[in-house]
Protein backbone atom coordinates (compact mmCIF):
# COMPACT_ATOMS: atom_id res chain seq x y z
CA UNK A 1 0.00 0.00 0.00
CA UNK A 2 1.66 3.11 -1.47
CA UNK A 3 0.79 5.85 0.45
CA UNK A 4 1.02 9.78 0.15
CA UNK A 5 -1.10 12.55 1.97
CA UNK A 6 -1.98 16.19 0.77
CA UNK A 7 -1.97 19.22 3.28
CA UNK A 8 -4.18 21.22 1.85
CA UNK A 9 -3.19 24.65 3.06
CA UNK A 10 -3.61 27.22 -0.06
CA UNK A 11 -7.20 28.38 1.34
CA UNK A 12 -7.03 32.41 1.90
CA UNK A 13 -9.19 31.66 5.07
CA UNK A 14 -11.03 34.83 5.37
CA UNK A 15 -13.28 33.79 8.33
CA UNK A 16 -10.60 33.78 10.46
CA UNK A 17 -10.46 37.95 10.01
CA UNK A 18 -6.37 38.57 9.63
CA UNK A 19 -3.81 39.55 7.29
CA UNK A 20 -1.65 36.63 7.64
CA UNK A 21 -2.88 33.45 5.44
CA UNK A 22 -4.53 30.80 7.75
CA UNK A 23 -2.06 28.30 7.06
CA UNK A 24 0.61 30.31 8.12
CA UNK A 25 -1.37 31.98 11.75
CA UNK A 26 0.95 31.12 14.70
CA UNK A 27 -0.83 28.41 17.12
CA UNK A 28 1.78 27.77 19.98
CA UNK A 29 4.72 29.60 18.19
CA UNK A 30 4.53 27.00 15.03
CA UNK A 31 2.45 27.75 12.02
CA UNK A 32 -1.02 26.01 11.60
CA UNK A 33 0.43 24.31 9.00
CA UNK A 34 3.31 22.53 10.51
CA UNK A 35 0.81 21.27 13.09
CA UNK A 36 -0.86 19.53 10.53
CA UNK A 37 2.06 18.54 9.07
CA UNK A 38 4.00 17.04 11.55
CA UNK A 39 0.56 15.05 12.90
CA UNK A 40 0.15 13.47 9.54
CA UNK A 41 4.10 12.73 9.06
CA UNK A 42 3.70 10.77 12.25
CA UNK A 43 1.49 7.93 10.69
CA UNK A 44 3.48 5.17 10.01
CA UNK A 45 2.10 4.11 6.62
CA UNK A 46 2.15 7.48 4.67
CA UNK A 47 5.33 7.57 2.97
CA UNK A 48 5.07 11.13 1.35
CA UNK A 49 3.87 14.38 2.52
CA UNK A 50 2.73 16.95 0.03
CA UNK A 51 1.79 20.50 1.40
CA UNK A 52 -0.53 22.36 -1.15
CA UNK A 53 -0.10 26.06 -0.81
CA UNK A 54 -0.93 28.82 -2.42
CA UNK A 55 1.74 30.14 -4.54
CA UNK A 56 1.70 33.77 -2.96
CA UNK A 57 2.90 32.16 -0.21
CA UNK A 58 6.08 30.36 -1.26
CA UNK A 59 8.66 32.82 0.43
CA UNK A 60 6.46 32.40 4.04
CA UNK A 61 7.16 28.60 3.36
CA UNK A 62 10.93 29.16 2.40
CA UNK A 63 10.96 30.93 5.61
CA UNK A 64 10.04 27.67 7.78
CA UNK A 65 13.53 26.48 6.56
CA UNK A 66 14.65 24.29 9.64
CA UNK A 67 11.35 23.61 11.08
CA UNK A 68 10.44 21.67 7.50
CA UNK A 69 13.78 19.93 7.76
CA UNK A 70 12.69 18.37 10.93
CA UNK A 71 9.48 16.82 9.52
CA UNK A 72 10.33 13.76 7.78
CA UNK A 73 8.83 12.46 4.82
CA UNK A 74 8.07 15.85 3.39
CA UNK A 75 8.13 17.09 -0.42
CA UNK A 76 8.24 20.19 -2.19
CA UNK A 77 4.92 22.22 -1.81
CA UNK A 78 2.49 22.69 -4.83
CA UNK A 79 0.30 25.08 -5.43
CA UNK A 80 -2.88 25.15 -5.07
CA UNK A 81 -5.70 27.42 -6.68
CA UNK A 82 -9.15 29.05 -6.31
CA UNK A 83 -11.55 25.67 -5.41
CA UNK A 84 -10.58 22.96 -3.10
CA UNK A 85 -10.22 20.68 -6.12
CA UNK A 86 -8.05 22.51 -7.73
CA UNK A 87 -5.99 22.36 -4.61
CA UNK A 88 -6.77 18.42 -4.97
CA UNK A 89 -5.83 18.30 -8.38
CA UNK A 90 -2.40 19.97 -8.34
CA UNK A 91 -1.44 17.93 -5.42
CA UNK A 92 -2.00 14.66 -7.42
CA UNK A 93 -0.22 16.38 -10.07
CA UNK A 94 3.03 15.59 -8.19
CA UNK A 95 2.86 12.39 -6.95
CA UNK A 96 4.55 9.59 -8.64
CA UNK A 97 2.84 6.84 -10.50
CA UNK A 98 3.44 4.33 -7.40
CA UNK A 99 1.03 6.49 -5.60
CA UNK A 100 -1.33 3.53 -5.01
CA UNK A 101 -3.63 5.59 -2.27
CA UNK A 102 -3.69 9.24 -1.21
CA UNK A 103 -4.77 10.49 2.39
CA UNK A 104 -6.33 14.39 2.10
CA UNK A 105 -6.22 16.47 4.75
CA UNK A 106 -6.81 20.27 5.77
CA UNK A 107 -3.97 22.06 7.28
CA UNK A 108 -6.55 23.96 9.37
CA UNK A 109 -7.10 20.60 11.44
CA UNK A 110 -3.95 20.94 13.35
CA UNK A 111 -5.06 18.09 16.27
CA UNK A 112 -5.78 15.05 14.14
CA UNK A 113 -3.82 12.14 15.78
CA UNK A 114 -2.56 9.15 14.32
CA UNK A 115 -4.45 6.16 15.29
CA UNK A 116 -7.40 8.18 13.62
CA UNK A 117 -5.38 8.08 10.74
CA UNK A 118 -4.41 4.78 10.13
CA UNK A 119 -7.83 3.89 11.11
CA UNK A 120 -9.08 5.45 8.02
CA UNK A 121 -6.22 4.36 6.16
CA UNK A 122 -7.09 0.64 6.87
CA UNK A 123 -10.86 1.08 5.89
CA UNK A 124 -9.54 2.95 2.70
CA UNK A 125 -7.98 -0.61 2.00
CA UNK A 126 -11.09 -2.47 1.97
CA UNK A 127 -13.36 -0.53 0.46
CA UNK A 128 -11.45 2.14 -2.07
CA UNK A 129 -12.51 5.65 0.03
CA UNK A 130 -13.45 6.63 3.25
CA UNK A 131 -13.33 9.51 5.83
CA UNK A 132 -13.28 10.43 9.29
CA UNK A 133 -16.37 11.92 10.68
CA UNK A 134 -18.67 12.18 14.13
CA UNK A 135 -22.09 12.10 14.95
CA UNK A 136 -23.48 15.23 15.32
CA UNK A 137 -24.81 16.30 18.70
CA UNK A 138 -26.93 18.80 17.41
CA UNK A 139 -30.53 18.29 15.36
CA UNK A 140 -29.21 19.54 11.69
CA UNK A 141 -31.66 21.64 9.42
CA UNK A 142 -31.29 21.60 5.58
CA UNK A 143 -32.10 25.34 5.46
CA UNK A 144 -33.07 27.42 2.16
CA UNK A 145 -34.28 31.15 2.01
CA UNK A 146 -34.87 31.40 6.04
CA UNK A 147 -37.09 28.14 6.00
CA UNK A 148 -36.12 24.82 6.75
CA UNK A 149 -36.96 22.40 4.00
CA UNK A 150 -35.56 19.20 5.65
CA UNK A 151 -34.41 17.45 9.30
CA UNK A 152 -32.85 14.38 8.49
CA UNK A 153 -32.94 11.99 11.08
CA UNK A 154 -29.83 12.62 13.88
CA UNK A 155 -28.41 9.66 13.77
CA UNK A 156 -28.21 9.36 10.47
CA UNK A 157 -25.94 12.85 10.42
CA UNK A 158 -22.43 12.82 10.86
CA UNK A 159 -20.29 15.68 10.86
CA UNK A 160 -17.39 14.84 7.91
CA UNK A 161 -13.46 15.29 8.93
CA UNK A 162 -10.43 14.88 7.13
CA UNK A 163 -7.99 13.11 6.85
CA UNK A 164 -10.38 11.44 3.55
CA UNK A 165 -8.93 8.52 1.98
CA UNK A 166 -9.15 7.28 -1.44
CA UNK A 167 -7.50 4.98 -4.41
CA UNK A 168 -5.49 7.79 -6.31
CA UNK A 169 -7.37 6.39 -9.56
CA UNK A 170 -10.78 6.98 -7.74
CA UNK A 171 -10.32 10.33 -7.11
CA UNK A 172 -8.44 11.33 -10.10
CA UNK A 173 -11.74 9.83 -11.95
CA UNK A 174 -14.02 11.83 -9.75
CA UNK A 175 -12.00 15.13 -10.31
CA UNK A 176 -12.30 14.53 -13.95
CA UNK A 177 -16.35 14.24 -13.77
CA UNK A 178 -16.91 17.39 -11.34
CA UNK A 179 -14.58 19.13 -14.13
CA UNK A 180 -17.08 17.83 -16.77
CA UNK A 181 -20.05 18.14 -15.05
CA UNK A 182 -19.00 21.94 -13.76
CA UNK A 183 -19.77 20.82 -10.17
CA UNK A 184 -18.26 21.99 -6.68
CA UNK A 185 -17.73 19.81 -3.34
CA UNK A 186 -17.22 20.92 -0.27
CA UNK A 187 -14.99 17.54 0.72
CA UNK A 188 -13.46 15.15 -1.38
CA UNK A 189 -15.38 12.38 -0.64
CA UNK A 190 -18.37 13.80 -2.04
CA UNK A 191 -17.11 13.64 -5.59
CA UNK A 192 -16.43 10.31 -4.99
CA UNK A 193 -20.17 9.94 -3.97
CA UNK A 194 -21.20 11.80 -7.29
CA UNK A 195 -19.56 8.70 -8.99
CA UNK A 196 -21.81 6.30 -7.25
CA UNK A 197 -19.42 5.11 -5.22
CA UNK A 198 -19.43 4.05 -1.36
CA UNK A 199 -17.35 5.81 0.71
CA UNK A 200 -17.26 4.21 4.42
CA UNK A 201 -17.21 6.46 7.51
CA UNK A 202 -14.64 5.67 10.46
CA UNK A 203 -15.42 7.25 13.51
CA UNK A 204 -12.92 10.20 14.14
CA UNK A 205 -11.52 12.34 17.03
CA UNK A 206 -13.66 15.01 18.44
CA UNK A 207 -10.69 17.29 19.05
CA UNK A 208 -9.53 17.19 15.08
CA UNK A 209 -12.18 19.75 14.51
CA UNK A 210 -11.29 22.81 11.90
CA UNK A 211 -10.11 26.25 12.86
CA UNK A 212 -12.33 28.73 10.76
CA UNK A 213 -13.27 31.49 13.20
CA UNK A 214 -11.11 34.02 15.08
CA UNK A 215 -12.13 32.35 18.46
CA UNK A 216 -11.15 29.51 17.07
CA UNK A 217 -7.35 30.07 17.73
CA UNK A 218 -7.81 31.24 21.47
CA UNK A 219 -9.65 27.78 21.43
CA UNK A 220 -6.82 26.28 19.80
CA UNK A 221 -4.28 27.71 21.89
CA UNK A 222 -6.31 26.92 24.89
CA UNK A 223 -6.91 23.06 23.73
CA UNK A 224 -3.00 22.97 23.31
CA UNK A 225 -1.85 23.74 26.52
CA UNK A 226 -5.04 21.56 28.54
CA UNK A 227 -3.67 18.53 26.42
CA UNK A 228 -0.09 18.58 26.74
CA UNK A 229 -1.17 18.36 30.60
CA UNK A 230 -2.05 14.79 31.79
CA UNK A 231 -5.64 13.75 31.79
CA UNK A 232 -6.38 17.18 29.95
CA UNK A 233 -9.07 16.69 28.00
CA UNK A 234 -9.23 19.71 25.70
CA UNK A 235 -13.07 22.10 25.16
O1 LIG B 1 -12.25 26.69 3.33
P1 LIG B 1 -12.15 25.48 4.17
O2 LIG B 1 -12.07 25.79 5.63
O3 LIG B 1 -13.14 24.41 3.86
O4 LIG B 1 -10.71 24.87 3.81
C1 LIG B 1 -10.27 23.64 4.31
C2 LIG B 1 -8.82 23.43 3.92
O5 LIG B 1 -8.68 23.41 2.50
C3 LIG B 1 -7.93 24.56 4.43
O6 LIG B 1 -6.79 23.98 5.05
C4 LIG B 1 -7.60 25.35 3.17
O7 LIG B 1 -6.32 25.94 3.19
C5 LIG B 1 -7.69 24.31 2.07
N1 LIG B 1 -8.06 24.89 0.77
C6 LIG B 1 -7.14 24.83 -0.28
N2 LIG B 1 -7.46 25.42 -1.49
C7 LIG B 1 -8.63 26.05 -1.65
C8 LIG B 1 -9.57 26.11 -0.59
C9 LIG B 1 -9.25 25.50 0.63
O8 LIG B 1 -6.04 24.27 -0.13
N3 LIG B 1 -8.89 26.63 -2.82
Amino acid sequence: MSVAALVLAAGRGERLGLRVPKAFVPLAGRPLLLHALAAIAAVPAIERVVPVIARADLERWERLGPELAAIPKLAAPAFGGAERQDSVRAGLGVLGPNTQWVAVHDAARPFVRPPAVTRVLEAARASGAAILAVPVSDTIKRVRAGRVVETPPRPECWAAQTPQVFRIELLREALAKASAEGRTATDDAQLVEWLGVAVAVVEGDPDNWKLTLPEDLAAAERWLLLRGQPGGRGP
